[in-house]
């Protein structure tokens, strides 16, 4: 069932958002990063009553309203009774206030879907089915979470790390080493690979009937954009002939997880 509040952030969203072309990067947010440190402020996010936070379940996916398009996050009078002790990550704000994310264990979220009445959508079911600007919160959310679970241990020492500036950093416990960690900004671009009137589109044998897909490419460190992509469609898909065309707008940004 959709509240009246939640249908309220639903409007103020389509107002606020442009809708580009890479639906995932329309999301304006302000994050407040040279406030992430301090606790005080990020402890007056919390407690501020129009708080907003995404559910991410264990696989990844965020909580959607099962009779609209739009994400159901959890509203700050919600959080307590739902989820009371799982740790928010700080998002940024919109003028309707501030966004977290929450990540819960698979048994927690079924509880809180079915009591919400919400489902669990993936994000490239995102990418079709919500507006921009939550899909691109549910891109940065999840983007966070991913790295957050995959970061247990200094890669330097081999100490356990400890999650710090509401979210966005990983410290070493390790006193003599104390190194910091910062999440992954792989550079990937999504590039149409053409040859006259055609071009080549992918699917994956999961995928919902219909459902196909241009060529994501990930560059290494001081790469071509170019190299990425001919070498994936000529070592995965035999493509040896197909011209490999990157666009302005495909340079530089980085590929939701
Ligand atoms: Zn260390």
């Amino acid at each position: 069932m959709t509240t009246p509040s939640l249908l309220k952030l639903r409007v103020d969203m389509k107002s606020a958002s442009p809708t580009p072309e890479n639906v995932f990067s329309g999301l304006l947010l302000d994050r407040n990063a040279e406030q992430r440190d301090d606790a005080a402020w990020i402890a007056a996010q919390l407690a501020d009553p129009r708080a907003r936070f995404v559910l991410l379940g264990a696989e990844g996916h965020a909580l959607a309203q099962r009779d609209v398009d739009a994400l159901r996050v959890i509203l700050a009078d919600e959080r307590s009774a739902l989820l009371p002790t799982a740790t928010p990550s700080y998002l940024g704000a919109d003028d309707a206030g501030p966004f977290f994310s929450l990540s819960a264990e698979s048994r927690d979220a079924a509880r809180i879907a079915a009591e919400l009445g919400g489902d669990f959508i993936d994000l490239r079911s995102a990418g079709t089915r919500l507006q921009a600007f939550e899909a691109g919160l549910f891109a940065y959310a999840r983007a966070l979470s991913h790295w957050q679970s995959r970061t247990r241990f200094c890669s330097v020492c081999g100490a356990p790390v400890v999650v710090v500036t509401a979210g966005h950093r990983a410290r070493c416990t390790n006193p003599d080493c104390a190194i910091e960690h910062f999440p992954r900004v792989d550079p990937a671009m999504i590039v149409i690979v053409s040859y006259g009137d055609a071009c080549l589109l992918g699917r994956q044998a999961t995928w919902p009937e219909k459902r196909f897909s241009r060529s994501p490419a990930s560059s290494s460190p001081a790469n071509r954009s170019r190299t990425p992509c001919a070498a994936k469609c000529s070592r995965k898909r035999a493509c040896a002939s197909a011209t490999a065309r990157t666009t302005p707008r495909s340079r530089g940004r980085s590929r939701p997880r």
